[in-house]
């Protein structure tokens, strides 16, 4: 469990649902920021739910293969951009 604002800020942006359907999400690190075998930084996630994330098989789950994830669900890259839309947003509208 990590505290401090790396903690809420990966709370906030798992409480945003899965980046795909809205359903409740754990947080997926993204491959394009980092070379084969490294971890991204937990500054770079995107929410997926179980099903779009790992369990959910070819095609659906980014981790039962990426090219057709994407080709259904959209790039890494496009999926954290929206995401972080999201991060800007919220932090708006907690400072309004
Ligand atoms: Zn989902």
């Amino acid at each position: 469990m990590t505290t401090g604002i790396l903690g809420e800020y990966k709370n906030m942006v798992a409480d945003f649902g899965c980046a795909v359907c809205g359903a409740p999400a754990a947080l997926h690190h993204p491959r394009f920021a980092v070379g084969m075998g490294q971890r991204a930084s937990d500054w770079l996630v995107i929410p997926l739910c179980g099903p779009h994330h790992q369990t959910g098989g070819y095609g659906t789950a980014i981790h039962a293969g990426q090219q057709a994830f994407e080709q259904n669900h959209g790039t890494e890259e496009k999926l954290l951009a929206q995401t972080l839309e999201k991060v800007f947003r919220e932090m708006d509208r907690r400072t309004l």
